[in-house]
């Protein structure tokens, strides 16, 4: 039975998820409808009753019937540090929510929150599933420079939407920079101000599929019709609408008729408009009758705070160095990154070690194997300040403090060995000198580490610190 499930389940998650969550698990015995699967650890457990309870209780319903119920065992460590496994017996309740259905089901096997989404002619109200994940809120989105023009465009558009100069909201950026997450985080915050709104989010591929439906079944008036009575429409993703014709003109009367009635719409796209190919030329300019804000990679500090404000919400802890290595190794993509994360806390899990800098650097490599890496300046200064206990903007400011200064050249004498920094450029980061100055730090590092036997043991260890091997 279990190898069924897992067959099912392997076609329902991502390749590394499956590794990951269920490989690891033994099927222990099936007495009557009762499924025991024996899990690692606690975490384990946790993990999969938080982010794949749903997907666990369809495929085992699937497999032992209607009634089928699921039990954990748990492989607990002793103190003695022996594996001897106990069993908790926890019925996975039906009343649970997923805290993370974007994560629980990736292909969208739950029910449709829509199942159907026509409505009765002449019902003035509707009432949808806004189809929102409560953990993709403004509260839990990092503000950096990299987002801080969409993120406060949609927090303006949250406070009044439709009333705002910013409709439709267009967010663009690359892959796994946060726009589906600032798009929920709309929503909800539009929802929980305004609770009598019709606030909908759909996927530009699911919008596409339901069109499609009506189409077959010959309704695609009730399909405009049931779009055309929402306040505010997410869509994510609109680059999936490219080179639909018929999906796009189904969505150009929607997105009149809303925008005519002042409703507010909110796009994704990872894509500016301008190059958004096989999209007809109307729907485009209208995409630009609002705002188009982009995301942008976040720099190391909001990579790190994401990366503790994830471990926040997971309840999860890592050793501050740990953090930074991680958030410095993947710079351009936030879900790699977060997913990163995660394998580090199941692997350490699953081996009974607690995550050191080593594991984590075996382990982070391996992730991002294939991508070149440079120690950035900005890596650096972070490393020698945390080393010296002194803060980073102390570095890049212009302040003469003995203590700062002797970093900053430390700073600086790393910055010219490990990268391939210009001088001047160098210096731009580190208090505005000039190439000369960066030139003096070098030499004088030099000097000390020489004559100076002390500071040839913190310059040792500081490199070893930056070294990735
Ligand atoms: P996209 O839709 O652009 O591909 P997502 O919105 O799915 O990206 O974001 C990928 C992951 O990164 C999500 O888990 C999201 O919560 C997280 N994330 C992105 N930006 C931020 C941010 N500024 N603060 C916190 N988490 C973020
Ligand atoms: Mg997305």
């Amino acid at each position: 039975v279990w190898n069924n499930c897992m067959a099912v389940i392997k076609d329902n998650v991502p390749l590394q998820a499956y590794k990951t969550w269920f490989e690891p698990i033994q099927a222990v015995k099936l007495k009557g409808n009762v499924l025991v699967i024996q899990v690692p650890s606690q975490f384990f457990y946790e993990w999969l009753e938080e982010h794949y309870v749903e997907l666990l209780k369809k495929t085992i319903r699937k497999e032992i019937g209607p009634d089928a119920k699921l039990e954990y065992s748990i492989v607990m460590e002793n103190k003695q540090g022996s594996a001897s496994p106990y069993t908790v017996k926890i019925p996975t309740s039906d009343k649970r929510a997923v805290k993370n259905p974007a994560v629980a089901m990736p292909l969208d096997i739950s029910s449709n929150p829509i199942r159907n989404p026509f409505i009765i002619p002449g019902l003035r109200k509707v009432n949808v599933d806004s189809n929102l994940n409560p953990n993709y809120s403004f509260e839990n989105f990092v503000e950096g420079d990299c987002n801080r023009l969409a993120r406060s465009a949609g927090y303006a558009v949250a406070e009044k939407p439709g009333g705002t100069a910013f409709n439709p909201l267009l967010i663009y950026g690359g892959v796994g920079l946060g726009k589906t997450h600032l798009a929920h985080a709309i929503g909800i915050s539009i929802k929980n101000r305004f609770p009598g709104k019709t606030v909908l989010y759909v996927s530009s591929e699911k919008f596409t599929n339901q069109f499609i439906d009506a189409v077959k079944n010959n309704n695609t008036n009730d399909f405009v019709h049931f779009y055309q009575m929402i306040d505010v429409l997410i869509i994510d993703d609109v680059q999936f609408f490219a080179g639909k014709e018929k999906t796009q003109e189904a969505f150009f009367h929607i997105f009149n008729h809303l925008h005519q009635s002042g409703k507010q719409l909110v796009l994704t796209s990872d894509k500016p408009p301008v190059e958004l190919q096989g999209m007809e030329q109307r729907l485009l300019s209208r995409f630009k009758w609002g705002l188009s804000a982009d995301l942008q990679v976040p720099d190391l500090e909001t990579r790190i705070a994401i990366l503790q404000k994830k471990m926040y919400t997971d309840g999860i802890e890592l050793p501050k160095e740990v953090v930074e290595y991680l958030a410095y190794s993947i710079s351009s993509n936030i879900r790699e990154m977060e997913g990163a994360l995660i394998s580090l806390i199941a692997q350490s899990s699953l081996n009974k070690k607690s995550i050191t800098l080593d594991l984590a650097r075996q382990m982070i490599d391996k992730f991002v194997k294939n991508t070149a890496r440079e120690v950035s300046i900005e890596y650096i200064q972070k490393v020698v300040c945390d080393y010296f206990d002194l803060p980073i903007e102390l570095m890049k400011s212009k302040t003469r403090k003995r203590e700062v200064v002797q970093a900053r050249q430390i700073a600086m004498y790393f910055s010219k060995k490990m990268t391939k920094s210009s001088l001047a450029n160098i210096g731009m980061h580190c208090g505005g000198k000039d190439h000369a100055t960066v030139l003096h730090a070098c030499r004088t590092v030099n000097n000390l580490a020489e004559t100076d036997k002390n500071f040839r043991v913190y310059l040792e260890d500081l490199e070893k610190k930056l070294s990735v091997q």
